[in-house]
């Protein structure tokens, strides 16, 4: 099935252009989300992939473009609307009230809920381990743990679209995995995805559609199943000719079915050429 054919978007961005003061981190970037998807946006530090996320969930104004949702134009509204509307994000770093209990923030979760099937009940029953320390503040919480809690939170709000930035963000890779667990749980419930991820490797093994991103351009898009890995680096890292080219044809099929998790091993940000 082809993403238009599961039915209209249900984000589309166009053309969105958004400074902080005088520098601009996003020159001129589309994105298409069709629900059911699982959406991830790639780049290195500074790539303007946060500014992205903040920007659809209302936190940084753009300069020019715009952001409809479900078939109408929210360019202009205010975050907590997008909130109630079903544009929910986990921010980067989490930003739980370390001082409050593990459910204590969970129900802050619920200030801008839709009604939807998540209740702070499912949520321990997707994370199990949270319902015995419910009454734990989140500040004696591993990395892990409130990483789950930030989800947990963003869950009750019951969002149409959930905003991931950086899951993986300083966490063990054993830890990243227990994380993205949680992933069909909630692409049953019928929330689609949209996910920043540093982590190409784990990003590629999520998506179902990727945009790189570099100094607030796109510099390739595509299917997980389109793109090699020689373009993602190029992408990624800003080097040669495929770097500006949009994947538009798929490459030839992988024989051996094994082509993606053999390449993206080995491609994270620490081996960043610049
Ligand atoms: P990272 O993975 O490091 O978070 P990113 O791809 O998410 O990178 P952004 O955080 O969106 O990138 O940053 C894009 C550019 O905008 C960077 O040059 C960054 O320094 C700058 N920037 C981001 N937020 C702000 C802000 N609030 N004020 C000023 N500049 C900002």
């Amino acid at each position: 099935m082809s993403r238009q054919e599961s039915g209209g978007p249900l984000l589309d961005v166009r053309d969105l252009v958004v400074h902080h003061g005088q520098l601009r981190a996003l020159s001129g970037i589309s994105l298409t989300v069709f629900p059911g998807e699982v959406y991830a946006l790639i780049g290195a530090n500074g790539a303007g992939k946060s500014t992205l996320l903040r920007t659809i969930a209302g936190l940084h104004h753009p300069t020019s473009g715009s952001i409809s949702y479900d078939g109408k134009d929210v360019t202009g509204l205010r975050p907590e609307k997008r909130a109630t509307a079903g544009i929910v994000m986990v921010p980067e770093g989490r930003r739980l009230f370390p001082s409050l209990t593990l459910e204590e923030n969970l129900k802050v979760g619920g200030s801008f809920a839709r009604k939807g099937p998540w209740t702070i009940g499912r949520v321990y029953d997707l994370f199990p381990w949270m319902k015995e320390r419910r009454g734990q503040k989140t500040a004696q919480m591993s990395g892990g743990e409130q990483q789950s809690v930030a989800i947990g939170r963003a869950l009750v709000a019951n969002p149409r679209v959930l905003l991931l930035d950086e899951l993986s963000l300083g966490l063990a890779p054993v830890i990243v995995q227990r994380i993205y667990a949680m992933l069909p749980q909630v692409l049953e419930s019928g929330i689609t995805v949209l996910l920043v991820e540093q982590d190409v490797s784990q990003a590629l093994r999520v998506a179902t559609h990727l945009q790189c991103l570099l100094e607030g351009h796109t510099t390739l898009e595509g299917t997980p199943a389109e793109v090699t890995r020689e373009q993602v680096e190029a992408a990624y890292f800003g080097a040669g000719p495929a770097a500006q080219a949009e994947v538009s044809s798929p490459t030839p099929p992988d024989p051996d079915g094994q082509r993606s998790n053999a390449l993206w091993p080995g491609l994270t940000p620490s081996s960043r050429a610049c």
